[in-house]
């Protein structure tokens, strides 16, 4: 993907982050025209909404459908702002180009999907326009898939395409509805630094209250833009309504995010800071098999009916690892307060394992 060219459109200042709002799902005709209104008041200058949804079981509100797609055309001349919509087959692509959609989006379950992948980019070639297509990571941690899904669509010939971050999915009750992993999409501007990155704080979160966080840290990590889920009435909304704000809201949200200039910096301390966690873990790991072992022995001191500490064996250790320490870089006094922090939890539990005996 070497030539991609940046997702600009006219009226919409390319230096700052690119917003797209809207609700989750188009539902009614005054509903998708009163939240674009008051959307459009607030500033906001591409809408979002769900025409076909892809829902989990079957029996939910599955989208409007076709008939939605007149309602985003009448979004477009009544207030002049941009549409987007989510494509899943060769129908939807074709029917949203026909009604003059201006960026198409693709769900999370269907990049998951090379098959409807392969399908969409075969369409959009077909059609040939020069259309934006910004694809949502899959609902699995699987940053290879999310590459090979715009590989297609790069293929087929688009080339303003950017990335949604939404989170991905995981078993179970979370903070969040779909878990950052924010060090995918930082692996993703690693490898693609040309494509912009959008990230979806609404399906990440799944609840109002987490929008505004996740939109900072998605700034503070430098990404370019933001896609988040608005509706005039969030509580009556037929998909989604636990994330859903209200244009007012959403306006404040964006009007106290502090953007930072200083985005390589933060991404690459990311980067490092999450080596450390890593190293952090590996730590911990290595020390427990450590204090395990320990452990082993006090059993063999127990039954040999030895002392839990030999002057010797510690001296040893002390002598020999201070020593390796420091060709290592480290200064002495750190490795003796070290060394002497681990021999004594050592000592401790060796202990635990011979008093075992008194009881
Ligand atoms: C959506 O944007 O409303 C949607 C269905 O999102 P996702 O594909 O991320 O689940
Ligand atoms: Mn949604």
């Amino acid at each position: 993907m070497k030539d991609l060219e940046p997702i600009i459109f006219d009226g919409i200042d390319p230096e700052k982050p690119i917003v797209i709002a809207g609700p989750c799902s188009a539902e009614t005709e005054e509903q998708v025209i009163t939240t674009a209104t008051e959307l459009a008041n607030n500033g906001i200058k591409i809408f979002r909404a769900g025409i076909w949804k892809p829902r989990t079981k079957p029996g939910g509100f599955e989208g409007i459908g076709t008939e939605g797609l007149a309602w985003l055309q009448e979004v477009k001349t009544k207030t002049g702002m941009y549409t987007s919509t989510e494509v899943a087959t060769r129908q939807h692509v074709k029917e949203a180009l026909e009604a003059g959609i201006d960026i198409l989006w693709i769900g999370a379950r269907t990049s998951a999907n090379p098959f409807a992948m392969q399908e969409i980019a075969d369409t959009l070639k077909e059609e040939g326009k020069d259309i934006t297509v910004l694809v949502k990571n899959p609902v699995n941690p699987d940053l290879e898939l999310w590459i090979g899904a715009m590989q297609r669509i790069y293929n087929a010939g688009i080339r303003k395409i950017g990335a949604i971050h939404r989170g991905f999915s995981t078993y179970g009750k979370h903070l969040y509805r779909n878990l950052p992993q924010w060090h995918i999409p930082i692996e993703l501007r690693l490898r693609f630094p040309n494509l912009p990155i959008f990230v979806d704080p609404s399906h990440i979160g799944g609840k109002r209250e987490l929008i505004g966080p996740i939109c900072q840290q998605a700034m503070d990590m430098g990404f370019n833009g933001l896609i988040i889920e608005s509706h005039c009435n969030p509580d009556e909304a037929w998909s989604d309504a636990s994330q859903q704000v209200t244009p007012e809201i959403l306006n404040f949200i964006l009007n106290t995010l502090v953007i930072r200039d200083s985005k390589q910096t933060t991404e690459n301390l990311t980067l490092l800071r999450q080596q450390i966690d890593q190293i952090d873990n590996e730590l911990l790991e290595v020390l427990s098999k450590r204090m395990r072992i320990s452990r082993e022995i006090g059993q063999y001191k127990k039954e040999h009916r030895m002392p839990a500490v030999q002057a010797g064996r510690y001296n040893d250790i002390m002598r020999t690892r201070v020593k390796l320490g420091e060709e290592m870089g480290m200064s002495v006094d750190f490795m003796k307060t070290i060394l002497l922090a681990i021999h004594d939890e050592s000592v401790r539990q060796q202990i635990e394992v011979l008093n075992d005996r008194a009881r």
